[in-house]
């Protein structure tokens, strides 16, 4: 899966060779690590876990990750941790934060390359006591800022589970194995909020959880759209490549790659939902488990030398025709219980952009819509989710002068850019029947960049 006309990271070739890394050391340069990527039989993790914390997660945490090697508490590690995991939820006072320090301050150290932290506590809003509020409010700080210690590809991640979530549910299982594995490479820094809706553990592959299902992706013909088409076919997906008619061969050899269907469609044309309905209709009995909004488009210029024109297309390709086609396919009913809606929004929506105030617009309104949408569908068992990308190898970010691209790169807690299949990992973790309880958030995928921190 590797990224269409992405520039390449001469930098990183560089270091990878011997001379390359002695005068990168010696120089005190950015020595960004190579990730360790999902590869089909591969150990989740490349060492055991070590457990710990007193909350009502441990046990059941062990029981969810049954296939998982962990290892022994007592004493100094025999060989390098794959992943530190920590349940929080039992902390109710500032003073019961020493627990953070007391379990990861000697284990840190040994963290193996790629390794992972992992926080789980409660949602601050729903622990209870102004204390218990207080004391599960300050994991986020202490995550975020371990990812920003953490060298050689480490990350860190906080979730928080509603307190009157199943301690068994299916979506601290998914949230868990997703964030306790390759796949999720290049999200670092995150905050992933599962609430308490349950489902059936029994009844899940967790390795093709789409086996039988259908999805949509719009953009697909290149980029992050076609790494996501791969992804949801891997993971067992009929997978419907929507791009615009221009797109001709590269969607048609999308489909090919995936064993999925083509289908020609400009997301802003007025009558885009409908084409999706018929096609659906004619094809897959009228409804659709997975649909994601991964078009985009740039059209950059500051506001003053910003003409109208770049900035509706922007805004109505990125955030208009998401809004629009979602409510049209939910109103038809081809959208429903168990369906998963997806958008791609960006850090440049978080952040804001020099250049991008159509995109940034659209892409914090991605945000919002996200946001506003989740309790309504929630109600009818479906979820909607966002990613927002960093800086991921495309042909979008080669298109970036030099040194803004390389400062973009960069500056993150990863050291380097983002790969479409971290982007696309991340989606597919979302698409799963087991993330029924994961809604509303918004992950970032972006080696915790620095940018919109
Ligand atoms: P890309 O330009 O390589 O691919 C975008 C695809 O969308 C193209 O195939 C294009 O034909 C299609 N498209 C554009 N307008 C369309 C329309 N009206 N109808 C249907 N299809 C349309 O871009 P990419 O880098 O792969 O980005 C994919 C998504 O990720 C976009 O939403 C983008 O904003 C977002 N994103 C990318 C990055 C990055 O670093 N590349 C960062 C943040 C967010």
């Amino acid at each position: 899966m590797a990224p269409s006309k992405a520039a390449p990271d001469l930098y990183s070739s560089f270091l990878a060779t011997a001379p390359g890394a002695f005068l990168a050391k010696q120089a005190g340069l950015p020595q960004p690590e190579t990730l360790r990527r999902y590869r089909a039989g591969e150990p989740a993790l490349p060492g055991p876990i070590l457990l710990g914390g007193s909350g009502r997660l441990v046990d059941p945490t062990r029981e969810l990750l049954s296939d998982y090697v962990f290892a022994d508490t007592a004493g100094r590690a025999t060989e390098a941790y794959g992943a530190l995991v920590f349940d929080a939820t039992g902390i109710e006072s500032v003073p019961d934060l020493a627990q953070l320090f007391d379990f990861f301050q000697p284990a840190i150290r040994d963290l193996g390359p790629s390794g992972r932290v992992v926080v789980l506590g409660s949602t601050p809003e729903q622990a209870g006591s102004v204390s218990a509020q207080v004391a599960q409010r300050a994991l986020e700080g202490f995550t975020r800022s371990v990812g920003k210690e953490l060298r050689r590809g480490g990350t860190a991640q906080l979730v928080y589970l509603d307190p009157a979530a199943a301690t068994a549910a299916t979506g601290l299982a998914s949230t868990l194995r997703f964030l306790l594995s390759a796949k999720s490479a290049y999200v670092d820094g995150q905050v992933i909020r599962v609430g308490a809706a349950d489902s059936d553990l029994t009844a899940i592959d967790w390795n093709r959880p789409l086996d039988g299902k259908v999805a949509i992706v719009t953009g697909a013909a290149r980029g992050i759209g076609a790494t996501i088409a791969e992804v949801l076919a891997r993971d067992g997906a009929h997978v419907i490549c929507a791009d615009v008619p221009q797109a001709g061969e590269a969607l048609s050899a999308t489909a090919n790659l995936v064993h999925g269907t083509a289908l020609a469609l400009d997301v802003t044309a007025p009558d885009a939902a409908e084409k999706i309905a018929t096609h659906l209709n004619e094809r897959h009995g009228g409804t659709v488990d997975v649909l994601v909004h991964n078009a985009g488009i740039t059209r950059d210029k500051t506001l003053a030398n910003m003409d109208s024109a770049r900035w509706n297309t922007v805004l109505n390709v990125n955030l208009l025709a998401p809004q629009q086609i979602t409510e049209s396919l939910v109103a038809a009913g081809a959208l429903r219980a168990g369906s998963r809606v997806i958008d791609v929004s960006s850090i440049a929506g978080i952040a804001g952009n020099r250049g991008q105030t159509n995109y940034g617009t659209s892409k914090a309104g991605v945000i919002g819509l996200v946001q506003a949408t989740a309790p309504a569908l929630a109600e009818q068992e479906m979820t909607i989710n966002a990613v927002a990308p960093g800086f991921i190898e495309t042909a979008m970010t080669a298109a970036i002068p030099f040194a803004t691209r390389e400062a973009g790169r960069r500056m993150n807690s990863l050291l380097q850019g983002g790969q479409t299949v971290d982007v696309a990992e991340t989606i597919a973790y979302f698409a799963s029947p087991a993330s029924n309880a994961v809604n509303g958030n918004i992950v970032r995928v972006c080696g915790q960049s620095l940018i919109g921190a």
